[in-house]
């Protein structure tokens, strides 16, 4: 469903991604860890279209990325969750769900804290309740691959917990997830396939201590 072969991005002359190949199956959850600076949140942005490969092929789901407008990503049914998340602080959870064609119902229903917080501004909610927010309005369109960057950056675990449920529902559902993250624990516990990064690259053997305590770069 996603598929990148030998992608080279950067910016302007710096090389960031040199030589990245990457293959997530429909229905799957790829975790994708790596040290800061590693390249990670530059390959969400390849996958995006926000930012073109240099060179190789980017798939996602038979659209090719390199060529395609941004709104033929989001027809191919793609959902991104920046790092950050992209609400809008100052409306409320119901106005920022309002903004998402779809109906807020099943996602109040999913995350029932949101509904008691409908006329709360985002912004003054919790970084766990924010993170709520963004999954919901990515799940009111109904997509059908997610790139979450840095699901549990900042979140408490029982919140973490609760997303990552969240998560594996949407994939037995079909959808296709690849989640950038800091914490090797707890991706390794949920996702179907871990994929290290380092300097831009796929860590050949998705060694975790080599690439985070020295060794093989
Ligand atoms: P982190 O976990 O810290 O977010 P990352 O793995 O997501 O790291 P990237 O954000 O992809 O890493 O950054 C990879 C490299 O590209 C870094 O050296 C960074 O400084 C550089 N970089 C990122 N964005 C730009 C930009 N707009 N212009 C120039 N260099 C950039």
């Amino acid at each position: 469903m996603i598929d990148l072969t030998d992608v080279h991005a950067g910016y302007g002359r710096i090389e960031v991604l040199r030589g990245v190949s990457l293959n997530v199956p429909r229905g799957t959850v790829t975790a994708l860890l790596g040290p800061n600076g590693a390249g990670k949140s530059t390959l969400v942005k390849v996958l995006s279209g926000q930012l073109r490969a240099t060179s190789g092929h980017v798939h996602l789901g038979g659209v090719h990325v390199n060529d395609a407008a941004p709104d033929a990503l989001a027809r191919a049914g793609l959902c991104t969750i920046p790092e950050g998340r992209a609400i809008f602080p100052n409306l409320t959870v119901a106005e920022n769900l309002r903004l998402m064609r779809g109906d807020p119902s099943a996602v109040y229903d999913r995350f029932p804290r949101l509904r008691a917080r409908q006329r709360q501004l985002a912004g003054s909610m919790s970084g766990g309740e924010q993170q709520m927010l963004a999954f919901s309005r990515a799940l009111i369109t109904d997509p059908a691959v997610v790139v979450i960057d840095e699901l549990s950056m900042g979140l408490a675990p029982v919140i973490v917990a609760e997303l990552y449920e969240v998560v594996r529902e949407l994939a037995s559902g079909g959808v296709t997830m690849l989640i950038v993250e800091q914490f090797a624990e707890t991706a390794s516990s949920v996702a179907d396939q871990v994929v290290v990064m380092a300097h831009g690259e796929i860590a050949a053997d998705n060694d975790l201590a080599s690439v985070y305590f020295g060794g093989t770069s």
